[in-house]
């Protein structure tokens, strides 16, 4: 299919995309990379009038890290360059390791973070690990920015806590505590190219064996990614023992509510919930003991 005709507007500021988003109402969609939108145009599931490109904003694109504070992604700033970050790589490997994964060299190099949680897919892959890490957006309108915890974003497949006229500036990811680590498991179907069937991050924090705090994030397993808290709490000053994780693993199960689709079974993907949330944690202990 043809995509439809529309206006595009590339705007250089800011304050200039929140105009035009505004004037144009539900009929104006932003468009980052474009690896989600197109798609969605193209198949006729999205028929703006007014496509408002976001890549000729001056300061969207940048990858800013601070030892005291943490990392700040801009909104444009491309998968493959978050892969392939050095401070990235080094600080945050649980984040790298989802970029470097997901889709194929094509779409990383101009696919977004940022349109990946905008797109609000419950695979969305960078959320378990940006989630898991206790991330926040930076989110701007015309009276001003606020910033919402990643956790709170998403409310349901392709919807989340911005309001139309709202654009999302930045993504920011605080330094991690010492003594924690995080990681990222996903599987699916055709490695690669295919959407995650099931993705899940996990973050621990260590007081020598004794697990300080928690977090296991599950994707592609429920109508938005979901914290599987029973799991977390239930690991929380609890001394690390394999037993330990296991019953975690079984209980952030308990907490997936997947269905049956083209990439997997409702089964299946209650299966892997079990098997990744066991190896993210094991991988987030052995770089929390490290750190
Ligand atoms: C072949 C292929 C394979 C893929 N494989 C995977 C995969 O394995 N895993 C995975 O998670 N995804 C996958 N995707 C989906 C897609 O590539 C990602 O979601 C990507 O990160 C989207 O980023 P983008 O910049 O292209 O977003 P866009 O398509 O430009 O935008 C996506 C949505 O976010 C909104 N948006 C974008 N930026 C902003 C902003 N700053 N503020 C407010 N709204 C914004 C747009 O309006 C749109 O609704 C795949 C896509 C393709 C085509």
């Amino acid at each position: 299919m043809r995509l439809p005709k529309f206006e595009y507007f590339e705007p250089k500021t800011l304050e200039a995309a929140l105009n035009l988003l505004t004037q144009n109402g539900n009929n104006a969609h932003l468009l980052a990379g474009g690896t989600d939108v197109l798609v969605k145009m193209r198949n006729g599931r999205l028929k703006p009038k007014a496509v408002i490109g976001l890549q000729g904003i001056e300061n969207l694109n940048g990858i800013h890290f601070d030892s005291g504070k943490g990392l700040t992604i801009g909104a444009t700033a491309k998968l493959a360059e978050v892969a392939s970050h050095p401070d990235v790589l080094k600080h945050y490997p649980a984040l790298a390791q989802a970029a470097q994964v997901m889709a194929n060299v094509q779409v990383r190099n101009m696919g977004t973070i940022a349109g990946n949680l905008c797109n609000a897919a419950p695979s969305a892959e960078n959320a378990p690990p940006l989630m898991a890490m206790g991330a926040e957006v930076a989110v701007a309108n015309l009276q001003g920015d606020r910033r919402i915890a990643l956790d709170q974003f998403f409310r349901g497949p392709g919807l989340t806590a911005m309001e139309h006229g709202e654009i999302m500036t930045s993504i920011f990811v605080p330094f991690p505590v010492p003594k924690s680590g995080a990681s990222y498991k996903r599987v699916s179907a055709r490695c690669g190219v295919d959407i995650a069937a099931v993705c899940v991050s996990a973050w621990v924090a260590l007081d020598g064996e004794v697990c300080k705090d928690s977090k296991i994030v599950l994707g592609a397993v429920a109508p938005t990614p979901i914290r599987a808290v029973g799991a977390e709490s239930f690991m929380r000053e609890q001394t690390w023992t394999q037993e330990l994780i296991e019953t975690a693993a079984a209980l952030a199960v308990q907490e997936s509510k997947p269905i049956s689709d083209v990439r997997a079974s409702a089964d299946y993907r209650k299966k892997m919930v079990a098997v990744l949330t066991l190896r993210a944690l094991e991988q987030a202990y052995e770089r929390a003991i490290k750190n």
